[in-house]
């Protein structure tokens, strides 16, 4: 019997080991549980002309996304990122946006080269803030009972001009004390796609309403090279292969101007009714 219970604890932590050693050589397609056999997976390949328009509901609301907070900047080795957490002292929220509820900034943190698609194309970046819904009190367990416990804004980052804000970031990396406005960390424009998916790490729990920008930052080619200089040569890339829509919609929230033509109005509409 004891001998049973050594197997058994053995066999525990050799499964936990396994979901917490896991890395980005295969880009995800080697990680277990869920992340195989979820239905609801992350990132996707959003393809705009497919997207259901959303004309109702409130706007995404910003709650202390302004305000300049002392942050704290890790770089994760083992999650190949480097990490962002606010000052536990401001709520940072966001809610609106067709979120049910309020939803407290937890984190946020970087995949270079980017894990959403938009029209097949790969940015050099996309940063990740991570919420979950508030009346939970904390990210575990909005994450394990709620299928839209967490909320992530992802924004996409072009290569291209420097960026002040994650200059910031890369200083708080080496080392210095630093306070950032989580605003600059999203487009000034805030037109987006929605979709319910999961975490795009192990457990992968599929628990994720995401909300991926339309427009994207811009970050130089030295930025992309500060970033990955945190870790190994070999981690050339930490973005998880694009997941499987399954029966999914993709709505897009905002986008002005409405429909591109009356050809994508029609297609949409059919979309909507198929
Ligand atoms: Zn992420």
């Amino acid at each position: 019997m004891r001998s049973l219970s050594v197997v058994l604890s053995l066999l525990l932590v050799a499964a936990v080991k396994s979901q917490e050693n896991w890395n980005y050589t295969r880009k995800g397609d080697d990680w277990e549980g869920v992340c195989q056999t979820g239905i609801r997976q992350s990132p996707i390949n959003i393809l705009s002309r497919w997207t259901i328009p959303r004309f109702a509901g409130l706007p995404l609301r910003l709650s202390n996304y302004d305000q300049e907070v002392p942050v704290t900047v890790t770089v994760d080795q083992h999650h190949f990122t480097i990490r962002i957490d606010p000052d536990p002292s401001v709520r940072i929220a966001i809610s609106g946006g067709g979120l049910r509820g309020n939803y407290v900034l937890q984190s946020a943190h970087f995949h270079y080269g980017s894990e959403h698609l938009i029209d097949t194309k790969r940015y050099a970046l996309e940063a990740h803030l991570v919420h979950y819904r508030e009346i939970y009190g904390n990210r575990t367990d909005a994450a394990t009972n709620d299928p839209e416990g967490i909320a992530v804004l992802g924004t996409l980052y072009c290569e291209a001009t420097a960026n002040s804000n994650l200059e910031q970031v890369l200083q708080g990396a080496n080392g210095e004390q630093v306070k950032l406005r989580f605003r600059d960390f999203l487009p000034r424009n805030l037109d987006f796609y929605r979709y319910q998916g999961s975490l795009t790490t192990p457990p992968c729990s599929e628990a994720v309403v995401w909300t991926v920008f339309k427009n994207s930052l811009p970050i130089s080619q030295q930025q992309v090279d500060a970033i990955k200089g945190n870790f190994p040569d070999d981690v050339t890339s930490t973005y998880r292969n694009v997941q499987r829509l399954n029966t999914r919609r993709v709505e897009r929230w905002g986008f002005r101007s409405g429909f591109q033509s009356k050809v994508d109005f029609l297609k949409s509409s059919l979309n909507i009714l198929g």
